[in-house]
Parts: structure tokens; sequence; C-alpha cells
């Protein structure tokens, strides 16, 4: 069955968040990101070249795990919103101390709330002498967005994404989000996956990264993405160490795609790879209207 399982008998547990941080442009993101994937314990354990496949995973002392989407900044959060992929839990607001409320910081606040998703504030740049966190909060406020200290309910946490002051804490807040928000998944069942992005690599042929949304991915498993399949045949994490298995919120590099499938793609397990080539032959023949693939461009 090729169809996402009847919502009504899901078996949820908790998993971890997926963020994705968003702001205005310099504010910090990309830095903050590096500064997230350096203090994961499997990368300092690992103290290899991690790969850029889309998503990481962060593994805190407590053992808790936090999922991060590589790209920072609105264009993601809005491309694959529209093409239907809810795949953010939580989105993580960047907004520089000392420069303050930006036209992208209100972008991003808007889109945020038009698409429902919770958002944590990060008050960054707090190393620098001109950083005014307080001032920055109230112009937050103007915006609409209600900050706990204002007695609202949206975290707001005072980072240096240079010297990770306050980073632990950031973590800690994503994760209570993701408690009140009751971020769930299913591990078991069929796999339900959402594409972050695909490429033909040398040796392997076409990968897709992929996080698991529903069920625990495993080699062997054929999907279908859009308008096309693959069995997987060897699965990676993002230091390109091989994984067994891929619970929800897990970010995987996936081996053994037909084509590329697109960004954004829901993805779904099929039974065996002739249901697949069915599937994938009877939405070549429908119009993308009729048989629900989006199309691409
Ligand atoms: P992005 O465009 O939002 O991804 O911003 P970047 O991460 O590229 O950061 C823009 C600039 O701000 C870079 O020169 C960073 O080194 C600097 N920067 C980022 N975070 C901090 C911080 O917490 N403190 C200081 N002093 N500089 C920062």
């Amino acid at each position: 069955d090729l169809f996402p399982r009847d919502r009504s008998t899901l078996c949820l547990k908790p998993r971890p968040p997926v963020v994705t941080v968003m702001g205005h442009v310099d504010h910090g993101k990309t830095t903050l990101l590096d500064w997230l994937r350096k203090t994961s314990v499997a990368e300092r354990e690992a103290g290899g070249i991690t790969q850029h496949i889309g998503a990481f995973s962060v593994q805190l002392s407590t053992g808790e795990r936090l999922t991060f989407l590589d790209t920072p900044g609105h264009a993601a959060f809005s491309s694959m919103r529209a093409r239907g992929a809810s795949l953010t839990d939580i989105a993580v607001l960047v907004v520089a101390g000392d420069d303050g409320v930006m036209v992208q910081t209100r972008e991003c606040v808007d889109l945020v709330r038009s698409a429902g998703v919770p958002l944590v504030v990060a008050i960054n740049k707090c190393d620098k002498p001109g950083a005014e966190p307080e001032r920055v909060e109230e112009e937050l406020l103007q915006c609409g967005v209600q900050l706990e200290r204002f007695g609202g309910d949206v975290q707001s946490v005072r980072i240096s994404a240079v010297t990770g002051r306050g980073v632990p804490q950031l973590e800690e807040a994503l994760l209570a989000e993701a408690e009140l928000n009751a971020v769930m998944g299913d591990p078991s069942g069929p796999v339900e996956a959402v594409v972050i992005e695909s490429h033909v690599d040398r040796g392997l042929g076409p990968v897709a990264s992929v996080v698991v949304r529903h069920g625990t991915l495993e080699c062997g498993a054929v999907l279908v993405a859009g308008r096309t399949w693959g069995k997987v045949r060897a699965m990676f994490d993002e230091r390109r160490k091989p994984m067994r298995e891929a619970p929800p919120s897990t970010p995987v590099l996936t081996v053994g795609w037909r084509d590329l499938p697109t960004s954004g793609d829901n993805c779904l397990q099929a039974d065996s790879e002739s249901a697949a080539r069915s599937m994938v032959q009877h939405r070549a023949s429908t119009p993308a209207r009729l048989s629900g693939v989006r199309e691409n461009r």
C-alpha cells in the first residue's frame, strides 16, 4: 500500500524536533548552525568532516536529539511549505543583538505565524559591546512576538554563535518547546519521509537525503517520491557513516534511486519494487493535478 497509514492507528512516540533557523541576512544563522553541529556528541566523537546533506542531527550530552535543517533562511522554509511538506516543527528566529529587528526579521515572523509553527527567539551577537538585547525584545514585541518576558509564550534566549554562550540554553528551550507541542512520530509501520535534497554522486549514482517522519527506514526499503522510486541499498548519516536504521526525525542520505527526487517531495514506502514501478507509471500517465504529484517547476 502506497498511501500514508490511517492516522487513527498511529502509535505515536516523542521524536526529536525538526528545527529551521531563520532571520535577517548576516544575523548569524550560518554561524549558529556551525556551532550546533560542532557541539554534537556524535560529531565530537567522529571528529571528521561533515558533509552537507541538507539536515543534521545534534546529540546532546543527555542523549536527547535535535534535527536542524541546514539551509537557513526563509526561502527554504517557504519553498518546502509551498510544496506541501510541513517538515519544520519549530523555527528559531535569529536576531542580531546590535542590529535588532530588520526587514527579513519581520518577514520571518509573518511567515512562521501564517504557517502556525512555534517560534523560539535567539538574540545573537550578545558578545558584542553594542548588543542591546532588551531593546531587541521590545522591538520584537512591537512586531507581535509575545515574549515570555512580557507575559507571552515565546521563549527568548540570549546567545553568541561565536563563543557558544547561551547555545545550550537555546537547545534546552527547543526541547521544552518540542515537549510542549507534543512533537511525535510513529517509529513502526511503513516509512513516510520528506526529501531534503538530491544529487548524482559520482560513485553512488542518484542519492537523496530525506528526513523520516514516520516508520523506521532500513536498507532494502522501496521508496516512491514524486515520479521516481528507489530501493535503498545504502544509508549514511551526515558524517558518511553507514546507518542501519533511521527512526523518525533522522536525516539520512539514501542510495539506490532510479532518478533524482525533488526536494520537498513526500516519500512513501512501497510493498515491493513492482508496486513502486506501477505507482510511478500511474503518476506519469496522470495529470499532476489528479495524481497528487506536485509539479517540480
Ligand atoms: P547569516 O547570513 O545569518 O548566515 O550570518 P552569518 O552566520 O554568515 O554571520 C554574519 C557575520 O556575523 C559573520 O561575520 C559572523 O562571524 C558574524 N557573527 C555571527 N554570529 C556572531 C556572534 O554571535 N557574535 C559576533 N561577534 N559575530 C557574529
